[in-house]
């Protein structure tokens, strides 16, 4: 195989429009929902703000800019190994130590959409995994595993999107044996339209919050708050996604973006 070769092929189907670039990011703004911790905890993610250095004015005649206020897990994000205790210790954990390769790569797209409308606390399962694969294809090593659901429609709200009644949060995500079972074919990330990687009740679950503990135990990665999943096919896309290289950071917003044969 020429490599050359196979980018310049790539390069004319994009510019013909034969490979189509889908944006998976929801818009980040002042509007854009944080997780809700419990109060007891005491701390969380602020809520993004944007401040004005000048805008063509006497601040800056010429010019507009900003500065921002914004937690690392905020809208469409990336989990770094170093979020969760399990992967502290790791080597290249963090937002700026992790190899480039892994900012692209092959990419399963999992539809639990129909589930997920009957029951917003559905878990996709390893069974429900190798359902997919004896349809689909096996997930191969280096790619990354997303959890279609379609719960982004409800991203411009934080109370749809989170959820939330007496008894916790109320959204989908994966179960404990789903991400043993996609860490045993080597992926390299796990992803989910929800506001984090793990379901509303991902804290009852053994260990608690599965997607977290055991996806960076192993130094893989996640991807929260994905958008426009309905327009991936099962397979066959490849994702773009790269964290900012805030030093020692544990996360950062992305823009995610997925390359895909027109239809
Ligand atoms: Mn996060």
């Amino acid at each position: 195989m020429d490599a050359g070769r196979l980018l310049s092929e790539v390069a004319a189907a994009l510019s013909a429009g034969t490979i189509k670039v889908v944006d998976l990011t929801a818009p980040l703004g002042p509007d854009t929902p944080v997780i809700a911790l419990p109060p007891a905890i005491g701390k969380n993610t602020p809520k993004v703000e944007v401040h004005s250095i000048s805008h063509y004015d006497s601040d800056g005649p010429f010019w507009a800019w900003n500065w921002l206020k914004l937690g690392e897990h905020t809208g469409t994000h990336f989990d770094a190994p170093v979020h969760w205790i399990t992967g502290k210790d790791l080597p290249d954990n963090t937002t700026d130590r992790i190899p480039p390769k892994n900012f692209v790569a092959p990419l399963n797209v999992i539809d639990c959409s129909r589930e997920v409308a009957a029951d917003p606390d559905f878990l996709l399962t390893a069974e429900g995994v190798r359902a997919w694969e004896a349809k689909h294809g096996a997930i191969e090593p280096g790619s990354w595993v997303f959890m279609r659901s379609d719960w982004y429609h409800r991203n411009g709200s934080a109370e749809t999107f989170l959820n939330a009644d007496a008894n916790g949060p109320h959204s989908p995500g994966p179960s404990t044996d789903c991400i043993e079972y996609i860490l045993s074919k080597g992926v390299i990330g796990w992803g989910s339209e929800g506001v984090g990687t793990d379901a509303g009740k991902g804290a009852t679950l053994q260990p608690p919050f599965p997607a977290h503990n055991l996806m960076h135990k192993a130094n893989r990665y996640g991807l929260a708050s994905l958008c426009n999943l309905d327009q991936l096919p099962p397979k066959g896309a490849i994702l773009f996604v790269a964290p900012l290289k805030f030093v020692n950071g544990t996360g950062s917003p992305v823009r995610a973006l997925a390359l895909v044969p027109s239809a």
